[in-house]
């Protein structure tokens, strides 16, 4: 099942697959479990009307946590998950412009299957994070890379505005079936930056929810970001940023210079 918010209202609505029929959501999604959603009449999903699928309360990034990223910006492999924070305001859904700031001459994607909590969690263990999980989406880590590289802390370099794309739909995982075989993959321009699959990950998505967990209480809403695959990039002004996850479809936003 996915479940989309259409704007301008931002309510809910569902379908069974990508492409497929979709009908409004009258039930919450945090609250009931999708066997008991109610559905009403169906809706056209203008690709340019939908809104991030969800508004994270926080959204937590891991750093280095595809055996390869590691490798290619020449950081050994941590011994346990690198994790800061994005600022929730960096949120923006489909097809809204990633906007390069002019205080970095380096911003980069990164392609991240985001994981989305439906229910609050603190000192998970694995299995009841996985359980806790309403599903996963499609993100991209937007980094100002030589902010980030600059700055004792992540945080400027991670949270300028429109810097987390989110989208386009939650695919919702009863019971966190199928969180361990899905597949990222970044296109810039058309053509294929990264490719990367759950099972290259040095911690495994419901291990990492859990290990955040015991830091942090998990909010309905929250998202955690699981990491980046190998071939990292630059975007550029007038470019089209593409991240596709298995089952949520594709995650579309054009890039562009802020004007001054
Ligand atoms: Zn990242």
């Amino acid at each position: 099942v996915l479940l989309y918010r259409v704007g301008p209202e931002g309510f809910y609505a569902v379908a069974e697959e990508i492409g497929g029929e979709a009908r409004v959501l009258y039930s919450d999604p945090f609250e009931t479990l999708p066997g008991g959603w109610e559905t009403g009449r169906s809706v056209a999903l203008e690709e340019s009307g939908l809104l991030a699928p969800v508004r994270p309360g926080k959204i937590v990034g891991i750093g280095r946590n595809y055996v390869e990223h590691a490798d290619e910006l020449g950081n050994p492999r941590p011994a346990e998950p690198v994790i800061f924070l994005k600022a929730p305001s960096s949120v923006i859904g489909p097809r809204t412009p990633v906007v390069l700031p002019p205080e970095s001459e380096r911003v980069e994607f990164e392609g991240e299957i985001a994981a989305v909590v439906r229910h609050r969690l603190r000192r998970a263990s694995a299995e009841e994070a996985a359980a806790a999980l309403l599903g996963v989406t499609a993100a991209c880590d937007v980094t100002a890379r030589d902010l980030q590289r600059r700055d004792p802390t992540f945080a400027r370099g991670k949270s300028f505005d429109t810097f987390c794309p989110l989208g386009p739909a939650v695919r919702v995982l009863d019971g966190g079936a199928g969180l361990d075989d899905l597949t990222v993959v970044t296109r810039v321009d058309g053509a294929e930056r990264q490719r990367g699959h759950t099972s290259r990950m040095t911690w495994p998505i419901a291990e990492l929810v859990a290990w955040v967990s015991a830091i942090m209480t998990l909010e309905p809403g929250d998202v955690v970001l699981t990491g980046t695959p190998a071939g990292v990039g630059p975007l550029a002004d007038g470019g089209r940023l593409e991240v596709e996850v298995s089952g949520v479809g594709v995650l579309e936003n054009p890039v562009e210079a802020e004007s001054s």
